[in-house]
């Protein structure tokens, strides 16, 4: 059984019963272990996106992702990581509604920044993700 982080971001957030929804309607057989409204303070996000600090968007990024609340998700299951990334599609929502339309972010996203959710992209990154998000927890 594996952990996914999951993040239902602001953009999405009027929608959150839908986005919910394709955990079912895609049949990921992935179980929310846990969950918690959050509004990421400036410190937090630039911490969870610190992979992204030299990028020319990562500024955009933090004003984005600290501009409303955000719903933080465990995620667990066979393939957790893999199948969440699947559901949600390409990064850029414009590229999903021609390649993957049926994705979560072809669905509810706008654009490459606002893309209405997140998933960890390895095993690895899942740890740190959900340690940050989840300290309480021991995901290990
Ligand atoms: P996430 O990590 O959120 O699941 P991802 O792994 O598909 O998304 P990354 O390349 O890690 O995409 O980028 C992290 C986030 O930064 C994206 O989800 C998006 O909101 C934003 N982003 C990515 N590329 C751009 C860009 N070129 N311009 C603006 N924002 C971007």
């Amino acid at each position: 059984r594996q952990s996914t982080f999951a993040m239902i971001k602001p953009d999405a957030m009027s929608q959150l019963g839908s986005v919910l929804s394709e955990l079912t309607e895609q049949r990921l057989k992935l179980r929310i272990a846990g969950l918690r409204l959050l509004q990421l303070t400036t410190a937090q996000a630039r911490h969870l996106y610190n992979e992204h600090q030299e990028r020319p968007f990562f500024k955009s990024l933090v004003a984005y992702i600290t501009s409303g609340p955000v719903l933080a998700l465990h995620l667990t299951g066979p393939g957790a990581v893999g199948r969440w990334r699947e559901a949600l599609g390409p990064t850029d929502s414009a590229v999903a509604r021609t390649s993957a339309p049926n994705s979560i972010r072809a669905k509810f996203g706008t654009d490459k920044q606002i893309n209405a959710a997140h998933g960890s992209d390895s095993v690895a990154a899942a740890h740190r993700e959900l340690s940050l998000m989840f300290p309480e927890w021991d995901v290990s």
